[in-house]
């Protein structure tokens, strides 16, 4: 690959009105602490000259190849629950689309890179630990097969951010399939000019989701792409024990891919109530809201594309309104389908699932350790699954009734992970990074990248947290 990085600015040239030019702070000290040597390769990007100088000043915004020019991206949202007509990318910049023969275009975005006309109050920083911490959270979701943007880079700055303490700053390079939002056509919507929600939604479906290009309604067939993919992937968040902690609409993505890696967090005990983030109060984004809490956020697209869908609005609302109604039925298609193949089964009784669900819930059972000794259980070996439960009564009546249906205990070995970013992890990976120590981030990126692999040795990254951290843990917006 050329040693050098090749962008283009088709989204900035499609969509001027969404695209502010600005440029990245300078870094005082730009210093590499992570590269994804094979996202690098896969975007035909030179590994080894990302490591060198030029490289780490392009990862920081500093070094802008020519013709290239870096933009601040526009987009409204309802963040919990409450419109803001004005976010946008407040600590962010698109350098641009990397385009290479096989794949589609994908989106070079930088986070931490300072002060653009969208920041408010904010300080257009990041610091080391959130960025590493979306580094290793996104890899591990990509390694488990769930739609996400992906990490490139961390370099740290040089720059200190205030937070409660002062904290060493980084900036993260992302690569996503696009950068568009939910938020980004609420904006458009919001301007009054349909010319532009217009392009913004030809500009997503060539992107994302060309088949709707094809069919008779094309605006109503990128709502129901859109529909499709985020029923799919919040069925994949739920199977795995995702909580994404700040499902506002601006984080919520036109692609389908996860995206914002904020106060995130893998569900330890199983327990549908459960919430991470310092500022959610009311558990609005509590793991088992978010189904519903997507279903809401598709019907605030619904009515940013409304203009797009009919001529006559009541016929638009009602085409809506009967494409959101599809959502449930597609979530509960991939649930149903995931949950059967993390019991080996072709198909799992609803009953067999929820009696399970109540018994996981009731003896707060670690999610993840249970499926994957489950594996253990098809083979005959039920010991390691019982143990976790303190009713043992009803755990082997549950048993039995699952060996009667024959699981495949290979087949679960490769949907159930061993290895998951488990909070107290990713913590402990995140202050040794802080204060300069990259060896246990380095380990855990290591376990949870091929995390049905069970290796020997890394025991400690399939244990849950000590009961301690796990009562009290707590994530923040970062
Ligand atoms: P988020 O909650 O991460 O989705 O961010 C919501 C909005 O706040 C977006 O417009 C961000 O660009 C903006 N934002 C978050 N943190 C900062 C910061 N430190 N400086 C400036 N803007 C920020
Ligand atoms: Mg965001
Ligand atoms: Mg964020």
């Amino acid at each position: 690959p050329p040693a050098t990085v090749t962008l283009s600015d088709h989204f900035a040239r499609a969509l001027p009105e969404l695209a502010l030019a600005w440029q990245a702070e300078p870094a005082p000290a730009p210093r590499l602490l992570a590269l994804n040597e094979r996202l690098a390769g896969e975007l035909g990007l030179d590994a080894a000259w990302l490591r060198g100088p030029e490289g780490v000043r392009l990862l920081v915004g500093e070094h802008v190849p020519e013709g290239v020019t870096p933009v601040a991206q526009a987009y409204a949202g309802h963040q919990f629950g409450h419109y803001a007509p004005r976010l946008g990318d407040g600590r962010a910049l698109l350098l641009g689309e990397v385009v290479h023969a096989e794949g589609t275009p994908r989106d070079l975005h930088l986070k931490g890179s300072g002060r653009t006309p969208f920041a408010r109050g904010g300080d257009g920083l990041a610091a080391v630990g959130p960025m590493l911490r979306e580094y290793v959270v996104s890899e591990a979701m990509h390694a488990l097969g769930i739609r996400t943007t992906r990490a490139l880079a961390v370099v740290a700055t040089g720059r200190p951010v205030r937070r409660e303490t002062v904290l060493p700053g980084a900036v993260l390079a992302r690569v996503a399939a696009s950068h568009l939002r939910v938020g980004s056509f609420q904006y458009a919507r919001a301007t009054g000019d349909v010319d532009l929600l217009r392009r913004l939604a030809d500009h997503a479906i060539a992107r994302h989701h060309p088949a709707a290009a094809e069919a008779d309604n094309r605006y109503l067939a990128l709502f129901e792409a859109v529909v499709t993919a985020q029923a799919e992937l919040v069925a994949r968040w739920m199977l795995v024990g995702f909580v994404h902690g700040v499902m506002n609409t601006d984080n919520m993505t036109i692609s389908g891919e996860t995206i914002d890696y904020g106060p995130c967090a893998f569900m330890e005990a199983f327990d549908p109530a459960t919430v991470y983030s310092s500022i959610d109060h009311a558990g609005r984004y509590a793991y088992v809201n978010q189904p519903r809490v997507a279903e809401w956020n598709l019907a605030r697209l619904a009515e940013a594309l409304l203009p797009l869908f009919a001529d006559d609005e009541e016929r638009g609302v009602a085409l809506a309104v009967e494409a959101l109604g599809t959502f449930r039925p597609q979530y509960n298609d991939v649930w149903s389908a995931g949950m059967a193949a993390k019991l080996g089964l072709a198909d799992a009784p609803a009953e067999l699932v929820d009696d399970l669900l109540t018994l996981l819930r009731d003896n707060r059972v670690d999610h993840t350790s249970f499926y994957r000794r489950l594996g253990a259980a098809a083979r005959g070996d039920t010991e390691p699954a019982r143990e976790l439960f303190l009713d043992l009564a009803a755990i082997d009546a549950w048993l039995a009734r699952w060996r009667a249906l024959s699981p495949d205990a290979d087949a679960m070995s490769r949907v159930n992970p061993a290895y998951i970013p488990r909070n107290h992890l990713v913590e402990e990976a995140l202050a040794a990074a802080t204060d300069g120590d990259l060896g246990p981030f380095e380990r855990l990126l290591d376990a949870v990248t091929a995390p049905y692999d069970e290796r020997p040795g890394l025991d400690h990254f399939a244990d849950p947290a000590p009961d301690h951290f796990a009562a009290s843990y707590q994530t923040f917006c970062g």
